[in-house]
């Protein structure tokens, strides 16, 4: 997408700009997941080399209140104390093993501790494998093909999840991207988010073949658009009634919006959940889990194989246990409260300079639409008037407020957002603000 930039940089990143130009001979776009290359908003992605607390240094030196916290995971903010001493401690017994773990069981159940109805839990490096794995396994148990998600919904990029509708009736998914092919994405079904009575038919149209519904439990993946009060237990419901299984995407929400997830909000149990991010503590872990009877289907228990290398990771498992173990409810009171600031000082900003906008809100996390109006699915959020968060972008990032860098995420604190840190924040919105009422496409 080409997007035209109505502000003037003040600022420049010559060595952002040359680790780019680097990066881009030998990476694909010169970057490892492509939403980091600016692409959305223009300009040159900032190569960041150091975090501590809310702040992240560039390599030019530069340093940015960082509101992405590395799309979730940083929920203590960059190089918490705890977390570094207890990563450092495991990195000096070795960094991986192949066998089982001491790590592996008390991360397992710090998450059955917390989540209730997660009687078991399987550990995996990413939640595109979590995601994966428990739609093999829900396949597997059912022994049924389909299998139903939202269009806006982001699940890491599984073949078959891969797939988004163009319309708003039930279809059958057509590959999203190249590389998909119609046999992987033909057992997907994409339903426009929210709409249950979509649902309903899905599984009128397809008695006995839908093995499940894979949903994010509020999804922040086309900006943040929580559910409509009743929609998830009303899949749950249809689930429940079909013999299908419900499974809770949590890889963003777990553990961030509550010590529960968003589960620990809206209480609707699932039969299957995954997760990822904040349970890493920012390294590579991820899970699945959920009721016992289904779990015992996976291999070595039962026959539905799944496995990894580094699945359980010593490394990556110490730095989950104690980001984990700090996350208490002071902890989530802190995070909300921030947000909850934030959120007021950013509409504030925005309603000043008259400019139209939504602020959509799942627990603490948040982000803005530049639109007048509520937005309940994907279509509503690409009406959007995305050029004005381009310019409101460029304006923050010039005044060393790192947002991300697309008006279609979520927005993302930490308990290290300090006064210090919302001060600086809001000293930057008003000139944002401006640059968005002041946007042309
Ligand atoms: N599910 C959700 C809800 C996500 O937000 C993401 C990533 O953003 C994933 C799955 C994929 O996780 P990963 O990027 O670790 O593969």
């Amino acid at each position: 997408m080409q997007v035209r930039i109505t502000v003037s940089f003040p600022y420049e990143a010559p060595v952002s700009q040359s680790l780019f130009e680097r990066a881009s001979v030998v990476t694909p776009g010169g970057v490892n997941s492509p939403v980091r290359a600016f692409r959305a908003v223009g300009g040159t992605p900032r190569f960041m080399v150091s975090g501590t607390g809310p702040y992240l240094t560039d390599a030019d030196g530069r340093e940015y209140v960082d509101l992405v916290c590395s799309w979730g995971p940083m929920i203590l903010g960059h190089s918490h104390p705890e977390v570094i001493a207890a990563v450092q401690e495991a990195v000096a017994r070795g960094t991986s093993f192949g066998t089982p773990g001491a790590g592996e069981v008390e991360l397992a159940e710090e998450i059955v501790a917390r989540i209730e109805p997660v009687e078991q839990v399987r550990l995996v490096s990413s939640g595109t494998e979590a995601t994966m794995s428990a739609i093999r396994l829900a396949r597997g148990f059912t022994g049924r093909p389909k299998v139903v998600k939202f269009a806006g919904c982001y699940h890491g990029h599984v073949d078959a999840l891969l797939a988004a509708a163009g319309s708003g009736v039930a279809t059958f998914g057509l590959p999203d991207t190249p590389g998909v092919t119609g046999a992987q994405a033909g057992d997907t079904i994409v339903l426009p988010y929210n709409d249950i009575e979509a649902v309903r038919a899905a599984f009128a149209a397809h008695p006995g073949e839908i093995a499940c519904v894979i949903t994010e439990a509020s999804p922040g993946n086309m900006g943040v658009v929580p559910p409509l009060p009743g929609f998830n237990q009303g899949l749950k419901d249809v689930c429940s009634d079909n013999g299908a299984l419900y499974i809770s995407d949590e890889v963003m929400t777990g553990f961030r919006v509550s010590r529960a997830g968003w589960y620990g909000i809206d209480g609707v149990r699932p039969d299957l959940m995954t997760f990822g991010k904040v349970m890493g503590g920012g390294f590579p872990a991820a899970a699945f889990g959920g009721r016992a009877d289904v779990m015992a289907h996976l291999a070595p228990a039962g026959p539905v194989y799944q496995a990894g290398t580094l699945s359980g990771n010593p490394i990556a498992t110490a730095a989950g246990v104690a980001q984990l173990r700090l996350l208490d409810d002071a902890a989530y009171e802190t995070v909300d409260a921030v947000s909850a600031e934030l959120r007021s000082l950013v509409t504030d900003a925005l309603a000043k300079e008259g400019v139209a906008h939504r602020l959509q809100v799942a627990g603490n996390m948040f982000s803005v639409f530049f639109t007048d109006r509520d937005v309940t699915n994907y279509d509503a959020a690409k009406e959007q008037e995305s050029f004005r968060f381009t310019a409101f972008f460029h304006s923050m990032l010039a005044q060393g407020v790192y947002l991300p860098p697309s008006a279609f995420e979520s927005w993302f604190v930490s308990t290290a957002h300090d006064t210090q840190a919302v001060e600086r924040i809001a000293a930057a919105l008003p000139a944002a603000a401006r640059a968005a009422a002041e946007a042309t496409e």
